[in-house]
C-alpha cells in the first residue's frame, strides 16, 4: 500500500484510539499517538481509564448514538475477520442475555451471529439461578476479547506496522501547534476539553469482580458459555429503583463477574456525586462492591456448573466510569474545523468502548477519505488492510 502523505496524530491510547491509528496507519496513513497514560498502566486501578480493565464484551450494552446498529455491525465485521485469522485474546462463544421479567428486545440483538429467542424449552439449557426463575431471554454467539492478551496484542500489532507512540498529556490550546492536518481526539474523559465543551460528564459506574484460576463455565454440549442476567427490582436495583443486571463472562483462566450501573457525574476534584452501591455490599482489595454481583452470580454458577466460586481465594475487584456523554447522554462522533486542521471526536462510549471500537474506527477513516477526496473507504477495502 502505497503511504498517503498525510500525518495523522491520534490523542489517547486506549482501545478507540489504538483500532483507529492502526487502521489508518495499514490505510498507508502516517499515524503517531499521543496519549497522557501508558497504555499499560502498572497498577489499572483509575476509574477513568477503562481501556486498563473492561469486562470485554462485544454488546452494544450501555452506549446511546443515532447509527448504533452500523457502527456494531460494522465492528462486527472487523471482529470476524480478525477472529478467523486467530488475533490473540478474541474468542467467539455462546452467550445468553436472561430476564426475570418479560423485556423487548433490543434493536442489536438480531445483527448478532446466530441470534435465538429463547422459548420454553431453550430457557431449561440456560444458565439459571436457583429461586430466581428466567422467564424471557435470546442466546446468540458473541465476541470477547480476554483483555489481558487482547489489548497488548492491539498496540503491538499497531508499533509492528510502524505506528508511533507519545507520552505527552495535550489540551485545546496545544492543537495548533501539531504537525500533522488531521487530528483524532480519542481521549474519552479528556474528549470535552480538546473539543472546547466545559466537562460535564454523565457517568454510568460499574464494578467488575475477577475470580482467577476458574475454568470457563461449559454447559452439557461442553460448549463455554456466557450471560447476563437480570433478577428483577426485589433482587438488585439501585438506590433511585433502577433494575441492574448480574453477569458472568468466561475466561481462559478467571470469571469477570460485573454488573452495576450507577448513573452520576464528578465533581471538580473528580469525587463521585451520584448512585451509591446497594447495600449489602462486600469488599475486595480495598474496593467496594454491590455484594450482588457475588451472590447472585455465584448461586447460577452453582446451581448451573456445579462450581464454586467460593473456593477460589484470588480475587481482584475494578470499580471504572463508563462515559455516557457530555451533558447529554450520546457518543461523540464528529468533526470540526479549527485552527487550519480536520479535528475528528470520538468520545463517549460508556459501556461499550471495546464494541464499537472497529465501527467508529472505520467511520473515522471513511470521514478522512471523503474530506481528502482522494477516494472513498469501502468496508471491503478497511477489511482487507486488517
Ligand atoms: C465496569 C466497566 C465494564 C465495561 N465493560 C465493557 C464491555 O463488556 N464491552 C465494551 O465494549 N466496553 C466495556 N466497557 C467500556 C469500555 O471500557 C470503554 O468504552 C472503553 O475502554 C473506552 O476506550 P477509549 O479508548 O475510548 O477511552 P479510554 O480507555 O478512557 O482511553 C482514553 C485515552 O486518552 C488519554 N487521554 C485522556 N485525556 C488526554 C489528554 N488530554 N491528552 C492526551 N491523552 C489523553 C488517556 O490517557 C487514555 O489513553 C466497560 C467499562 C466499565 C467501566
Amino acid at each position: 500500500m502505497t503511504l498517503i502523505k498525510k500525518k495523522i496524530t491520534v490523542i489517547g491510547g486506549g482501545v478507540s484510539g489504538i483500532s483507529c491509528a492502526l487502521l489508518l496507519q495499514k490505510l498507508g496513513f502516517e499515524t503517531e499517538v499521543i496519549s497522557k497514560d501508558p497504555l499499560l498502566p502498572s497498577k489499572p486501578n483509575d476509574p477513568k481509564l477503562v481501556s486498563s480493565f473492561p469486562a470485554a464484551s462485544v454488546i452494544p450494552h450501555s452506549i446511546e448514538h443515532h447509527n448504533l446498529n452500523t457502527l456494531f455491525r460494522n465492528s462486527l465485521f472487523f471482529f470476524e475477520k480478525l477472529f478467523s485469522e486467530n488475533f490473540k485474546g478474541l474468542g467467539k462463544h455462546l452467550h445468553y442475555e436472561l430476564f426475570a421479567h418479560k423485556e423487548e428486545v433490543p434493536k442489536y440483538a438480531p445483527l448478532m451471529h446466530k441470534f435465538e429467542l429463547l422459548d420454553e424449552s431453550s430457557i431449561k439449557n440456560a444458565p439459571s439461578h436457583p429461586s430466581i426463575p428466567t422467564t424471557f431471554g435470546f442466546k446468540s454467539d458473541c465476541f470477547f476479547a480476554d483483555w489481558a492478551i487482547y489489548f497488548p496484542d492491539l498496540i503491538d500489532a499497531y508499533l509492528a506496522v510502524g505506528g508511533k507512540v507519545s507520552i505527552k498529556k495535550l489540551c485545546r490550546k496545544d492543537l495548533q501547534f501539531l504537525d500533522s492536518e488531521i487530528i483524532i481526539n480519542c481521549t474519552e474523559f479528556g474528549g470535552p476539553e480538546l473539543a472546547g465543551e466545559k466537562f460535564d460528564p454523565i457517568i454510568s459506574k460499574g464494578h467488575i469482580l475477577h475470580i482467577n484460576d476458574v475454568p470457563k463455565l461449559k454447559n452439557k454440549f461442553g460448549k463455554t458459555v456466557s450471560y447476563n442476567f437480570v433478577p428483577g427490582f426485589d433482587h438488585y436495583h439501585t438506590e433511585n429503583g433502577t433494575i441492574l443486571d448480574v453477569y458472568c463472562y468466561s475466561r481462559e483462566n478467571r470469571l469477570v463477574l460485573g454488573g452495576s450501573r450507577l448513573t452520576g457525574t464528578l465533581s471538580e476534584h473528580d469525587e463521585w456525586i451520584g448512585e451509591k452501591v446497594t447495600e449489602p455490599s462486600v469488599e475486595v482489595d480495598g474496593v467496594t462492591i454491590p455484594e450482588q454481583i457475588l451472590s447472585i452470580n455465584q448461586d447460577i454458577i452453582k446451581f448451573t456448573f456445579g462450581i464454586d466460586v467460593r473456593s477460589f481465594p484470588r480475587k481482584q475487584a475494578y470499580a471504572g466510569y463508563r462515559f455516557m456523554g457530555n451533558k447529554e447522554p450520546g457518543l461523540k462522533l464528529e468533526t470540526e474545523d479549527a485552527y487550519d486542521r480536520l479535528i475528528i471526536h470520538n468520545y463517549g462510549h460508556g459501556g461499550a468502548g471495546v464494541t464499537v471500537s472497529w465501527g467508529c474506527a472505520f467511520e473515522v477513516a471513511s470521514i478522512i477519505f471523503s474530506k481528502l477526496r482522494s477516494s472513498s473507504l469501502d468496508l471491503e477495502k478497511a477489511l482487507s488492510v486488517i
